[in-house]
């Protein structure tokens, strides 16, 4: 008896492993074998990591102190960011990009957050948001034209807010009008990121506001074409990312600028935020983290009644308190993207993620000052940057509320009779 029911769960392994060779692999359940956790890494995916890692250390590390005291990005971080790859890291090789996974750059966007959240998004907006938008519905000819300019040169921008539609973003006023074979654009963006240094902006326009949301239709235009920077935030955190509003005074732009069709843009821009919330997720995970690799270290070198502050017990139990919350940000983000890249659903898990990492980075971030006393409320250290930088998680690419709400509406649809 004893032998036999030690031996039955190697026996049903082993059924189980001769059942998955005999499976197809498009089967939607996943291969026992094809199962990691999620925090192990690919070799390509490492490869990144270890890439952006030494970006961040070497090129933008030393100047962010700077960037943030001026509010200004340094220019050769973006130069650099194009020469590394990482500015088209899922647009494919023959676009000029590195042809990579989203999870590879959902990395990407967390390695920069631990050095410089105002780094990370613009890396994460220009990735996630504007060139997967023209990856996934502009016409071939389109992305000829634009992706290659993305992944090696010109930054991007995604213009959806205004001022009187922010969470509710589909009750932008901004106007297209037909004339001839152009559209002519009339109205005011406001919190664009990357603004001030992009030169390819996505700009969601109504074409008929008598059809409400379904008139609204997404079109790329560089700043030549009229595009004018109005005001340039001063803002509390990643002051070094421009976020500015833009005025559209007449500004003509062809038809053919017209990505994914006319009144598709409701569609195209719930799509892109749906997964683009799992870049702000990596960026507050990589906020999180950042903010406890720098303060941690220090509590072990400083002494106070004779002993190191890091070893008193309630300093202890507030860095295991801090360390597992970075550990459930990380898996709700890593399971997030690795569930879009299967073909998953994610909206969900992505919501959850963004809301959970946005508030693990304050938390973190914030007691990471106090660990360090007085010399964490001062700029010198940086880790009061990250509590400033931390703020934003909760507010763009949907508010906290927003992604709460969503996750309500998944909890109502499962769990109603
Ligand atoms: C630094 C920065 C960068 C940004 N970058 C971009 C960008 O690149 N492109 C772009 O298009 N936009 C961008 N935004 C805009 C951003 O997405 C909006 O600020 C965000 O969606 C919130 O909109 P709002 O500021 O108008 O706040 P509001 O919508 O006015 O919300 C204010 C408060 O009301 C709450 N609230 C609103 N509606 C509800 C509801 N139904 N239920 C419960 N609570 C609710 C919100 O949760 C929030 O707490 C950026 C914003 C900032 C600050």
């Amino acid at each position: 008896m004893y032998r036999n029911s030690m031996l039955r769960p190697l026996g049903s392994l082993r059924a189980l492993r001769s059942f998955n060779r005999a499976r197809p692999f498009s089967s939607s359940i996943p291969r026992l074998d094809s199962i990691r956790p999620l925090d192990v890494l690919t070799e390509e995916e490492e490869m990144i990591r270890e890439t952006v890692q030494r970006f961040a250390n070497e090129v933008v590390k030393p100047r962010v102190r700077e960037m943030d005291e001026n509010e200004r990005m340094d220019p050769d971080i973006i130069k650099g960011l194009f020469e590394q790859g990482l500015m088209g890291i899922e647009t494919s090789a023959a676009h000029g990009g590195s042809e990579s996974s989203f999870t590879s750059a959902i990395i990407a966007i967390e390695e920069l957050a631990k050095v410089d959240p105002s780094v990370s998004v613009l890396c994460d907006v220009h990735n996630t948001l504007v060139n997967t938008v023209i990856r996934k519905y502009a016409t071939e000819t389109q992305k000829e034209k634009w992706l290659p300019l993305l992944a090696t040169e010109q930054l991007g921008s995604f213009c959806l807010s205004e001022a009187a539609s922010g969470s509710d973003a589909f009750a932008l006023q901004t106007k297209a009008q037909k004339v001839g074979n152009d559209y002519v654009l009339n109205g005011t963006k406001m919190w664009i990121t990357n603004s001030y240094e992009a030169n390819i902006f996505l700009i969601f326009a109504n074409i008929d506001p008598s059809k409400g949301y379904k008139g609204i239709t997404c079109f790329i235009g560089t700043k030549d074409v009229g595009i004018e920077i109005a005001k340039k935030e001063q803002k509390l955190g990643i002051r070094a990312s421009s976020t500015c509003t833009l005025n559209f005074d007449d500004v003509k732009i062809p038809a053919e600028n017209i990505i994914g069709g006319e009144g598709q843009g409701y569609k195209i821009a719930i799509e892109i935020l749906n997964e683009g919330r799992i870049g702000i997720a990596a960026q507050m995970l990589g906020l999180a983290q950042g903010a406890f690799s720098l303060s941690v270290p220090y509590t072990y070198t400083r002494n106070q009644f004779k002993q190191p502050i890091g070893t008193f017990q309630g300093m202890a139990f507030s860095f295991a308190d801090a360390a597992t919350q970075i550990e459930t940000a990380k898996l709700l983000t890593y399971n997030a993207a690795r569930r879009k890249e299967a073909g998953l659903s994610f909206v969900k898990e992505a919501a959850m993620a963004k809301w959970w990492a946005s508030k693990v980075a304050q938390e973190v971030s914030g007691n990471a000052i106090e660990w360090m006393g007085g010399l964490g409320f001062t700029r010198e250290t940086g880790v009061e940057k990250f509590w400033r930088d931390s703020k934003i998680g909760a507010i763009y690419e949907g508010t906290s509320n927003i992604q709460l709400q969503t996750i309500a509406k998944f909890i109502q649809k499962e769990y109603t009779p």
